[in-house]
């Protein structure tokens, strides 16, 4: 079992962003700037492109959803999406509210925000994507 399908089943706790019945959205416990996501599938697979064609197609379409909740609750000049897996081995999709290019440099030093302002920050996205879904 992946550290993110403990994460999705609830025995590790996350920040949740927004949630439907194939795919989960919680803050990165990392983040490269507030408002940084992740979209996972519920089913675990490693590498993202072993999905199939129309899993990935809705994994898509719900980071599309997640990320216009994004800029809804932090503005930004746009949402940036990234796939890298090197570190987790469980499929999954980085949203980043981007003012610069340099918001997506996987290099830079992670910001630490404080438990209270994560939590905050989930609660924001997770309002903005519920409002979205009505
Ligand atoms: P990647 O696999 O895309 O290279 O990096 C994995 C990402 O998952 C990193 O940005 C890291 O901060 C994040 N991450 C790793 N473990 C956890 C965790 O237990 N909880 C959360 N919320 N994020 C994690």
């Amino acid at each position: 079992m992946t550290i993110f399908s403990k994460i999705i089943a609830g025995e590790i706790p996350s920040y949740k962003c927004a949630e439907d019945d194939k795919f989960y959205a919680f803050l990165d416990i990392n983040p490269l700037a507030q408002g940084h996501t992740l979209v996972v599938p519920k089913h675990e697979v490693d590498y993202i492109f072993d999905l199939d064609d129309a899993e990935l197609a809705a994994m898509t379409v719900f980071a599309k959803r997640v990320a216009k909740a994004i800029k809804q609750a932090f503005p930004c000049r746009k949402v940036g999406m990234a796939v890298l897996g090197l570190e987790v081995n469980h499929a999954h999709i980085h949203l980043i509210p981007l003012q610069s290019e340099g918001d997506m440099d996987f290099r830079k030093d992670k910001l630490k925000l404080p438990a209270d302002v994560m939590a905050d920050t989930a609660a924001r996205i997770l309002e903005a994507f519920e409002k979205d879904a009505l």
